[in-house]
């Protein structure tokens, strides 16, 4: 496989589900669906959002459309109740994300990435063969939106994301 993308899903199989939040499941990572509202239509980027979007269902069955007056497929009546649809954001989440806090992570160079643990460590300091730990250098990164889209674009073309983003000439 070109690229890193695959080294991320990896360590998310290999990644014990006790690190995750108890209402979330590896599977919604690995294998994510199309929201409700994207089904059917084109995967382009929509020129609206979704914040005040509106939503149609039958007043006596479990059914909702984003056409009003389409017919209730129970009991053929129009689906015309208003309901708003809500947006996760920061507001209404109650805990965000799919991992625990509070766990700190290695992040290999090909995103590979796993918890940090005695083990985990010597293991990689097996494997990368650094006899010398004081020869390790400590460097603080920024990372935010802009950074993770970059790496994100890293993650499809090369193995060497972080060296290429934070010690190369990415632009
Ligand atoms: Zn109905």
């Amino acid at each position: 496989m070109v690229g890193s993308f695959g080294h991320i899903c990896e360590s998310i199989e290999n990644l014990s589900q006790d690190y995750l939040q108890p209402d979330q499941k590896k599977n919604s990572l690995l294998n994510p669906r199309a929201p409700i509202y994207a089904s059917g239509i084109s995967l382009m980027l929509a020129d609206h959002d979704l914040v005040n979007h509106k939503l149609y269902n039958c007043p006596n069955h479990w059914c909702v459309t984003d056409v009003p007056n389409l017919l209730c497929p129970n009991c053929k009546g129009k689906m015309k109740c208003g309901t708003t649809y809500v947006s996760p954001s920061a507001e209404n989440t109650v805990e965000g994300g799919f991992v625990k806090g509070l766990i700190t992570y290695i992040v290999m160079d090909n995103l590979e990435f796993m918890p940090v643990s005695a083990n985990n460590f010597i293991t990689l300091l097996n494997k990368l063969n650094v006899k010398d730990v004081s020869a390790l250098e400590e460097t603080v990164v920024d990372f935010g939106v802009e950074e993770g889209l970059k790496l994100l674009k890293l993650s499809l073309e090369c193995k060497t994301v972080l060296t290429s983003f934070y010690l190369g000439n990415v632009p």
